[in-house]
């Protein structure tokens, strides 16, 4: 129990560091592997049942840590059951219940449809081989969805790789471009999922980033490298913009070299 609550503590205070958790900013949700889900074997449900909106049975009777809703990232640290809790999906995937948290009383983040979707998602495209999924505001990254015209998901995955030579090895398969939609709402939720399908790295317009990956770390990482990217780009936007960029021939040349799956069709 006590790793389980070092590895958020931890991912919370540094996206709070980074300044990407402004007030309640933020969230997070960890679906419990085998042995962090058999620490809670025993505990006796602390909330009645709440349904879900859509049943998902792909992750029915799973457990996930998750932040709570109106809870500030930055206090984790400090009072983890107060800030978090660990609830539990019925045997349908159609309604979760309270097992651990949010004391003395509180519910999880009002992100929690495109979390739990997103990891119906996020389950199946790794063979259950991922388990995290954090929603932030990075500055730079949401800074650069107003200064850039016209993006989509292949010109801004572009303009990610070229703005820093390690991006192409940790996203080969860039990063899905969301229009903006409302937050906390299912459309957004639905939209998020499908697109955490297809690349591990989500930018919701004027707004922030989901990512996932095997654990905190995987998907702290992915974001924090995305954030560095865009922060480059946004520096030499002000300098005047780039003189000289890496070349597709470059960028195929790094993701062969690290032998990463690129996605092509963001190279047409
Ligand atoms: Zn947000």
């Amino acid at each position: 129990m006590q790793k389980l609550i070092e590895e958020i503590k931890k991912t919370s205070s540094d996206m709070a560091r980074r300044g990407w958790a402004e007030s309640n900013g933020g969230n997070i949700s960890l679906r419990l592997n085998k042995d962090q889900f058999a620490l809670f074997d025993g505990y006796s449900p602390k909330s009645e049942s709440f349904p879900l909106p859509v049943s998902m049975p792909e992750i029915a009777g799973e457990r996930f840590l998750v932040t709570g809703t109106g809870r500030f990232l930055r206090n984790i640290e400090l009072f983890p059951e107060k800030n978090t809790g660990v609830i539990e999906l019925d045997s349908q995937g159609a309604s979760y219940r309270l097992l651990w948290g949010y004391e003395p009383q509180g519910a999880p983040t009002s992100e929690l449809p495109a979390h739990l979707l997103s990891h119906c998602s996020i389950k199946k495209k790794t063979n259950n081989q991922s388990f995290a999924f954090i929603h932030t505001h990075p500055t730079n990254l949401i800074a650069l969805t107003y200064a850039v015209a016209n993006l989509d998901t292949k010109s801004l995955s572009k303009l990610l790789w070229q703005s820093h030579a390690e991006c192409i090895v940790v996203f080969p398969a860039g990063v899905e471009f969301l229009p903006w939609i409302m937050a906390g709402s299912m459309d957004l939720g639905r939209a998020t999922a499908d697109a955490i399908s297809l690349r591990n790295l989500v930018i919701w317009q004027y707004h922030g980033i989901c990512g996932c990956g095997r654990n905190l770390d995987e998907a702290f990482g992915r974001i924090d490298v995305a954030e560095k990217a865009a922060e480059i780009c946004l520096k030499v936007m002000a300098a005047g913009g780039a003189k000289q960029t890496l070349t597709d021939e470059q960028l195929r040349a790094i993701a062969a070299n690290f032998r990463c799956e690129v996605d092509q069709r963001l190279f047409e």
